[in-house]
């Protein structure tokens, strides 16, 4: 089930959000905590005004809540309320037999029991879950996974306590936002959505009905996914899970932050993960898990797509094919010769090597000298520092490959004394924002312009093509853009 959190301060503020998600959820959650004390009196007839099950749930300050009162007067709001007809009420796991739970058994509320934990997981999580269901509760734990290895313990909720039938169980934060989508592979009965994120990691219902399809995972859905660290921004999701359900491929793709490789890849194992995109910083960290990898991914020595072959995992780089592919006519043509690369990190390693082996001339910019001489030794190519951008006002293609110019550096352009010249082509990596201060300059020059989201695009459909064997359907392709555009 897909439960919104109504974070509204007034009744009317409430009503108005179940009607924006009515068709994205299965049920919600009133915080009476987040109300106006003058709503508060009006919470009971809530349940009545809407046509889905309702969670009644008052939260105190220590559990990320709103409700500042003594727990007295909190027990005597909650018993209040459960005069309405509510189908749940939330009460704390370390609140003692009070009246409200009393009225609750009475009026046959169902009552989580509920945990929170802002900065980690309790150790011994499994006999918590069992002992609250054992008396008859739904056990509720909201914990924060500091590591892929806590985000294990999480997903093993599901074997480990299969039998208790009815739990809730999610991670929040960074490590935990798989839990929250993957709710139904953790053995979790619900995840929570919101339009305002009232804890961390909650995203919207629509997102996670119509982008992920959260609750059509059953168990012979194939899982993907994207590592990095951070990743939570990534674009990717948008791409490849509008892919799949457009052609029928039973797959989600999810966001993995990652801490350790290692760990990720028992991870991987354990919930059979069928492949994953990756991104800074473990393009590289992920070769020695590789049973085979591709001759660009050799000789980049970065990886950028990981797909479960038989027995082994398996590296290809589409980020070479991704940037490469646009100017391939051009290089052809002779009219791309000789190009500027401004960085010298894990996205430049890709596109020297391309330009490279297209024969192209090329000299490496970067900030850090020895990091551009290194490359520059690999690929037979000239290097110089960044300050010396305008010695190269010369050449058929600047290539842009920092992370400078993007958001929230958007004011900042790396070689900001370039002059450019409109027989020239700019490309562009940073795909956030479209337009970079840089590419906004070669714009007023007339340069033909290459965007950042177009090569994201182009080598996120090629992971498509490696995850699910088909072409990404040519329909969804005007559909792509980022939420700025
Ligand atoms: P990376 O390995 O961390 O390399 C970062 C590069 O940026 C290095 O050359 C670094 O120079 C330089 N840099 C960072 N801050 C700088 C500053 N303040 N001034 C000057 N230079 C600076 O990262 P990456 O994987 O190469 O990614 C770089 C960018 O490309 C990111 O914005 C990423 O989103 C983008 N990218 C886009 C695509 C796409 O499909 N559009 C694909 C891959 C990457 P030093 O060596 O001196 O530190």
């Amino acid at each position: 089930m897909i439960c919104l959190v109504l974070s509204g301060s007034t009744i009317e503020e409430n009503i108005s959000q179940f009607k924006r998600n009515r068709e994205y959820v299965d049920l919600v959650e009133l915080r009476i905590d987040l109300l106006h004390e003058s709503s508060r009196s009006l919470a009971s007839k809530f349940p009545d005004m809407v046509d889905l099950p309702v969670i009644l749930t008052c939260r105190r300050q220590s559990d990320g809540g709103k409700y500042v009162g003594s727990e007295k007067s909190r027990g005597a709001l909650l018993e209040s309320c459960l005069d309405g007809n509510f189908a749940y009420v939330d009460i704390e796991d370390d609140v003692k037999r009070s009246a409200a739970e009393l009225k609750a058994r009475e009026r046959k509320v169902r009552i989580i029991r509920s945990r929170h934990d802002f900065t980690g997981m309790p150790s011994d999580i499994f006999h918590r879950i069992s002992k609250i269901a054992a008396k008859g509760d739904i056990p509720k734990m909201a914990v924060t996974p500091q590591s892929v290895l806590d985000l294990i313990t999480l997903f093993r909720v599901k074997t480990e306590l299969a039998a208790v039938g009815e739990k809730i169980v999610l991670g929040m934060g960074d490590f935990g936002f798989p839990s929250r989508i993957l709710y139904k592979r953790v053995g979790s009965m619900l995840t929570y959505c919101a339009d305002t994120p009232v804890a961390p990691g909650q995203i919207s219902a629509q997102k996670m009905k119509e982008l992920y399809r959260a609750d059509t995972v059953d168990d012979r859905t194939h899982i993907f996914g994207v590592i990095g660290n951070p990743v939570l921004h990534s674009f990717s999701p948008e791409i490849q899970n509008p892919g799949f359900k457009g052609i029928n491929f039973n797959a989600i793709y999810v966001p993995f932050h990652v801490d350790s490789v290692r760990s990720f890849f028992i991870l991987a194992e354990m919930i059979k993960i069928s492949g994953v995109s990756v991104t800074v910083p473990h393009k590289q960290n992920v070769l020695p898990y590789l049973g085979k990898i591709t001759r660009e991914v050799k000789q980049i020595g970065s990886c950028n797509t990981v797909v479960r072959a038989k027995n082994l995992w398996m590296g290809t780089n589409t980020d070479y094919y991704g940037f490469v592919d646009p100017l391939l006519v051009e290089i052809d043509n002779k009219n791309i010769q000789s190009a500027l690369v401004i960085g010298a990190g894990g996205a430049a390693r890709s596109v020297v090597w391309a330009l490279r082996n297209h024969g192209c001339k090329v000299t490496i910019i970067n900030r850090n000298l020895d990091r551009a001489r290194n490359l520059a030794l690999e690929t037979m190519a000239a290097f110089d520092s960044l300050d010396n951008a305008t010695k190269y006002e010369h050449v058929d293609l600047i290539v842009q490959t920092t992370s400078v110019g993007m958001v929230p550096d958007s004011d900042n352009d790396p070689i900001p004394d370039f002059k450019f010249n409109k027989q020239q082509t700019v490309y562009e990596l940073v795909y956030r924002p479209k337009y970079t201060k840089m590419l906004a300059r070669a714009r007023e020059s007339g340069c033909k312009l290459l965007f950042g989201i177009d090569m994201l695009i182009r080598q996120g459909k090629l992971q498509f093509e490696s995850f699910t064997g088909y072409h990404y359907p040519k329909r969804l392709e005007q559909t792509l853009h980022l939420e700025e555009d």
